[in-house]
């Protein structure tokens, strides 16, 4: 894959990629968006990285979730029949936070990895679908995880080491290392986990090393086939952090990173945007290749960006349907995927498609 290629279909023909892309997503999705209705839950905030844009972040030794705080959120899940429960968390905290060490060891864990294991065991019990993102991990840990979890998440966000560079955004971020990420994406490919991966724009990158960056990924589906969705995540500057008064990529940026993204990428991989980031401009994204609106929560708030609501489902559904698009709610792992999972999942997923709504067949 020529990055100059792609480069130049954006700088000269815009309109062209543009429609390439809406083409080909029109193919596979027709007018269907779909979703997936979790609930979120950061176990941790703390982190052993210290990027730029991070409004999650915190040192607060107290900002780990209980156990019984946690069965009961699920249970407010179910009652509000998410099926997805999303857990998201700092990386790698023991390696950083002695008070990371001592909650472990208090609740009788090894690592952060064997504790969010138990968590999604819970979530098991309760017939909710667990989808974890740690961050960097072995091909242990994966392996380890991949019982417990219907899919795993690890954002590449970019490619380019340029931006571990003194002033760049991952300067004070070890785990954004690229070729860590990288190998850990690639590991999930081996060990066959179905995988959510993207890029974040406007942290500094290029155009080059953007588009660089999904061709990385593209080039790791081609060898793994693993990958069932990607995310073009817009970066949107959060209070009381470094890049506070950066400004978010514009229109343009984020427009024909996604093209980009539904060119690249095999029709059967969703392009992913979060809505709650671009409420301006969803039938833009749409007409741009986007098919999938991925997490929205009708419980908990987006905690990585708290200063944007999520659309109500209802109120999403209402303005697709003016230009006669279908909000569908789908499962966090793609059928194709179904025949990697262990028994119990998959046992667990029939009960989530025999109940009475509409998943992507
Ligand atoms: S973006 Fe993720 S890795 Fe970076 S500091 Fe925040 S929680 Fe840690």
């Amino acid at each position: 894959m020529k990055t100059e290629y792609y480069l130049s279909l954006l700088k000269e023909s815009q309109e062209e990629i543009r429609v390439m892309a809406d083409d080909k997503r029109k193919e596979t999705y027709a007018n269907v968006i779909t979703f997936s209705r979790n609930v979120f839950v950061p176990v941790t905030h703390q982190c052993r990285n210290r990027c730029a844009y991070c409004g999650f972040v915190s040192d607060d030794p107290g900002s780990w979730i209980a156990i019984e705080n946690y069965r009961k959120l699920l249970d407010q899940a179910k009652n509000l029949f998410c099926s997805e429960v999303l857990i998201t968390l700092g990386e790698k905290p023991e390696e950083k936070y002695p008070s990371a060490r001592h909650f472990l060891e208090k609740q009788g864990f090894d690592s952060t990895v064997d504790y969010v294991n138990h968590l999604c065991e819970i979530a098991l019990n309760k017939k909710l679908l667990p989808h974890s993102n740690l961050g960097v991990l072995s091909y242990e840990e994966l392996a380890k995880l991949k019982d417990s979890n219907v899919s795993l998440g690890l954002m590449l966000e970019s490619s380019s080491s340029r931006l571990m560079e003194k002033g760049e955004a991952h300067y004070y971020s070890p785990g954004k290392d690229p070729s860590l990420r990288i190998s850990t994406i690639e590991n999930a490919g081996k060990l066959k986990i179905p995988f959510t991966t993207g890029i974040l724009i406007g942290i500094g990158e290029t155009w080059e090393e953007r588009a660089e960056s999904l061709i990385v990924l593209a080039q790791i589906n081609e060898k793994y086939n693993h990958i069932q969705e990607i995310i073009i995540q817009n970066f949107n500057p959060q209070l009381n952090t470094p890049m506070s008064n950066f400004l978010p990529p514009t229109d343009d940026d984020i427009l024909l990173t996604v093209a980009l993204a539904r060119v690249l990428f095999p029709p059967e991989v969703s392009i992913q945007i979060p809505p709650n980031l671009n409420k301006d401009r969803i039938y833009d994204v749409i007409f741009h290749g986007v098919n999938d609106f991925g997490g929205i929560s009708p419980l908990t708030i987006d905690y990585i960006n708290p200063n944007m609501d999520w659309q109500q489902e209802k109120d999403l559904q209402k303005e697709l349907h003016t230009r006669d698009y279908i909000l569908r709610e789908r499962l966090p792992v793609y059928p194709k995927y179904e025949k990697y999972l262990s028994t119990i999942i998959r046992e667990i997923i029939e009960e989530h498609y025999k109940n009475e709504r509409t998943f992507t067949p």
